[in-house]
């Protein structure tokens, strides 16, 4: 092997389901210095990647210029010495040596002496039908399965999807009709047949096989866009294979299986009945915090592209900030100082994590708490608050900062005539540098530290925004989400952005955006969106909302 030359990892990301893609595949890319991709490969799976990697796409919609095979053999060993030492990840669709050309590429590493290694992936010959209910062997119907390529072809292009052609049926050439596939073995064959890149050529493959003798009645299923938000099975028989494609429109990539398993489909398909199946969202929330809103939404069906509007960064240590005039004179806190205080005030989860953080690293701990009261603004921030071993004594009903405004100013003796029978508590705020003043109006004598920073997304890679605009709708937890989503997407004419309409040019798709709080709703309204807000400030409140409203 060379020396001072990167290491190539082909991997399989799978069918397109990001949860598909193996933990090692992940491990990888989280890793890599380059990406090349293909583009069957999922937006989510893009995200996992190592943020500064390069980002080559070889891939390109079948309209577009793609990235031939040798050019794609030719810049992985290019890669490979360009990144001495360096991971390069040539991610590809399904497993990379099922119809992948993997060990075309493999091969050509070995001659250029760069060394590489192999990162299986779930093929979507077995993994699309399942996501169809569609079992590819069952006990008393199928005891093999053959996967088989519909598509024939010298040299093509780097993902063997024989488009556009396949997109195409009614143009299919017969210049890739799989001439060579054995068909009388085939058709005398019991097990399930399954074939890939098949649909642009099943006029020719369903006659060859029922001249040579198979059931024209055999069952068959057209899987389309298998495991992601907008699979489809169209069923059929194999002497009505051909007209269904035209009928229903059957594009690639699509797997074509046929035999007795697929009527199983009929009782077994679950992932179709999702109530989000078939929606793409767009998740706004900084990358820490949308995890738990992706998984809830991705086990409803969705497919979600996290898109955080703001990144935020712990400050080294917390900065006083008296009032919001006094932001300029912003200065380091001391621990010490803590103890004069009696309530400490959380607005976000953020805040509670960068303090916790910051109070480690200034070499106290949690006893340095003792004694005193701790208020949230709500539940996340309260749960958050419980994983540092601390309880909340004051929540606010609303989930709020004004009702925690209000909640904390109720506490204040007013002082009218005469001494106030008890002491009046000293209040830490404990914010962000963005965070509103809503706080310190309720509450004109409390102290705020800063104990985070949230810096705005300037940019986002071309991929994310392709994926984007392809989104049914938006996920916003914050007002400032919504001014730099806007900002990063500008506005097409008459108000309707631009990443909202169809991507196959067709009209405009409404402009939903899902809201956590109303002043998110009405920074949403204001910028053209259709809202819909969550009844509680909550995530589980907002994703039961979505369900609901794509369930109508
Ligand atoms: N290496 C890939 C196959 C590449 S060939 C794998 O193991 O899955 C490309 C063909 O795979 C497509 O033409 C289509 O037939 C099939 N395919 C890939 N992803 C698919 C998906 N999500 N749904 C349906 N078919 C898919």
């Amino acid at each position: 092997m060379k020396e001072n030359s990167g290491k190539v990892y082909l991997i399989g990301a799978g069918p397109g389901d990001p949860g598909l893609l193996t933990l090692r595949g992940k491990s990888v890319l989280e890793k890599a210095d380059v990406v090349v991709y293909d583009r069957l490969v999922s937006p989510a799976i893009l995200g996992m990647c190592n943020p500064k990697a390069k980002m080559v796409d070889v891939g390109k919609m079948p309209t577009h210029h793609k990235v031939k095979q040798s050019e794609i053999n030719k810049l992985l060993v290019q890669f490979a010495s360009e990144f001495p030492g360096g991971v390069i990840a040539r991610l590809k669709g399904g497993d990379p040596f099922v119809f992948g050309r993997g060990g075309e590429e493999a091969l050509e590493l070995v001659a250029a002496g760069v060394e590489f290694e192999v990162v299986p992936g779930i093929t979507s010959a077995i993994s699309v039908p399942a996501y169809a209910g569609i079992p590819v062997s069952h006990r008393g119907i199928a005891t093999s399965f053959h996967i088989i390529t519909g598509h024939e072809k010298a040299e093509s292009s780097s993902n063997v999807i024989p488009a556009p052609t396949d997109v195409i049926p009614a143009q299919a050439g017969i210049s890739s009709a799989p001439v060579g596939l054995d068909f009388p073995a085939l058709a005398h064959c019991p097990g399930t047949l399954i074939f890939l890149m098949g649909i642009a050529n099943m006029d020719f493959i369903a006659k060859r096989l029922m001249e040579c003798g198979k059931d024209p009645k055999t069952p068959l299923a057209f899987i389309e866009k298998g495991t992601t938000p907008y699979q489809r099975t169209v069923m059929a028989t194999l002497e009505t294979a051909a007209e269904t494609i035209v009928r229903e429109n059957v594009t690639a990539p699509a797997i074509t299986i046929m035999g007795g398993v697929v009527e199983l489909g009929k009782t077994l398909a679950w992932k179709e009945n999702l109530p989000l199946s078939g929606k793409r969202l767009v998740v706004t929330r900084a990358a820490k915090q949308a995890s738990g809103i992706t998984a809830r939404l991705t086990a409803l069906g969705a497919e979600v592209i996290e898109t955080p509007m703001i990144e935020t960064r712990t400050l080294e240590c917390p900065l006083v900030m008296a009032s919001p005039e006094g932001a300029r004179q912003s200065r380091p806190a001391d621990f010490n100082s803590l103890a004069n205080f009696d309530i400490l005030a959380f607005t976000s989860t953020n805040g509670v994590e960068s303090f916790f953080n910051q109070l480690l690293a200034s070499g106290n701990d949690i006893r340095i708490l003792a004694g005193k009261k701790i208020a949230s603004v709500g539940k996340i921030t309260e749960k958050k608050l419980l994983e540092y071993g601390i309880r909340c004594d004051y929540v606010p009903e609303d989930h709020t900062g004004e009702g925690l405004g209000k909640l904390l100013a109720s506490l204040i003796p007013q002082s009218t005539e005469g001494a106030t029978s008890y002491p009046i508590p000293r209040i830490l705020l404990l914010q962000g540098n963005l965070a509103d003043d809503t706080l310190l109006k309720h509450l004109p004598q409390a102290t705020r530290w800063v104990v985070y920073e949230t810096l705005p997304v300037v940019e986002l890679p071309e991929w994310k925004r392709e994926a984007v605009a392809s989104a049914d709708a938006v996920v916003f937890a914050s007002t400032s989400a919504v001014e730099n989503f806007v900002k990063l997407m500008p506005q097409g004419t008459a108000g309707v952005p631009p990443y909202l309409k169809a991507t196959n040019g067709s009209a405009p798709i409404p402009q939903t955006s899902f809201c956590i709080g109303r002043m998110t709703e009405s920074a949403a309204r204001k910028h053209g969106f259709e809202t819909v807000t969550s009844d509680e400030t909550t995530m589980d409140s907002l994703v039961k909302k979505i369900a609901e409203f794509y369930s109508k």
